[in-house]
């Protein structure tokens, strides 16, 4: 890795950590979703970063995937525990972390459980590591707490402008998961819960990212196109992020929806524990190079 991409991959995970401590410290109950995610959003960047993708929040049983929508009247319950997941890129290089806050007291042990086994992950880092092992210490820890890890989410390799680069590292032992983790760079997310472990897919997505350029397209469909295109390439994005581009928000929702239909746009619903349970989410980003490992947002 060139010093340029590790110098701005620190940058990125500077401003991350930032303003995820920032948002951690200023999230109450009754709070506006929307007015937290574009708090969020702002800071990145007047601190000199884009969003790598939209803010997540998620809310109890919602795993991930939920970013507050256009006049989203949404506010942080009394009583709830909410992930804040903050990506950052500067230049396309991306740093990803999340934090949980929870404001039930019957919640700590389960976000402890789930910070207990981020940290004993970052522990045993080293290049070479098999990222059955990681997975292997972040069940361990959170089960000694009592909860499950939720065992279709997982970590992920991070490429330049990819938030998934196609490697993932589980969060349980999964004896599939034999490769070592090498130079480069990863999201480390354990996700803990009281429910069963699992996530499903909810009826609900927020989130979208333009899977292919195609052509025949309308004036509309294509004016918000290009505009994505320009701005995110093939990065996440939300529709908060384009509602100048239209008279109405209808209008805006409907080019997004034909774009999903005819294949360009792919949507991320949101993620819901399949027991119902609730769920807690921490995660730092690492650099693996010249033999020693790197935490971005540390
Ligand atoms: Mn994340
Ligand atoms: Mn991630």
């Amino acid at each position: 890795m060139s010093d340029e991409a590790i110098d701005k991959l620190i940058k990125a995970g500077r401003i991350a950590k930032t303003v995820r401590e920032e948002a951690a410290r200023i999230v109450k109950p009754g709070m506006k979703l929307y007015d937290l995610a574009e708090h969020v959003e702002k800071r990145i960047k007047e601190l000199g970063g884009e969003p790598a993708f939209p803010t997540n929040l998620s809310i109890n049983e919602v795993a991930a995937h939920y970013t507050p929508l256009i006049g989203d009247k949404l506010t942080v319950p009394d009583n709830a525990v909410i992930k804040i997941d903050i990506g950052v890129h500067v230049d396309g290089y991306i740093a990803d972390t999340a934090t949980t806050v929870s404001f039930n007291p019957v919640y700590e042990s389960l976000l402890e459980a789930t910070r207990k086994a981020l940290e004993s992950a970052l522990a045993i880092l080293k290049p070479g590591i098999r990222a059955k092992d990681i997975g292997y210490v972040i069940e361990s820890t959170i089960e000694r707490y009592g909860y499950k890890p939720i065992k279709n989410l997982t970590g992920h390799s991070i490429d330049r402008y990819i938030i998934h680069s196609g490697k993932s590292i589980p969060n349980f032992n999964d004896i599939f998961s034999r490769w070592k983790l090498e130079d480069g760079v990863y999201a480390i997310e354990p996700f803990a819960t009281n429910g069963v472990g699992l996530v499903k897919e909810g009826d609900i997505a927020t989130i979208y990212s333009i899977r292919k350029k195609r052509g025949r397209l309308t004036i509309y469909e294509k004016k918000l196109f290009d505009r994505i295109w320009s701005e995110r390439r093939t990065l996440p994005f939300c529709e908060r992020w384009y509602k100048d581009l239209f008279s109405s928000v209808d209008g805006l929702r409907n080019t997004i929806k034909m774009l999903e239909r005819h294949g360009v746009l792919i949507s991320y619903p949101i993620l819901i524990e399949r027991g119902g349970g609730v769920v807690a989410q921490f995660e730092h980003t690492i650099i693996i190079s010249n033999d020693e490992v790197i935490v971005t947002t540390l």
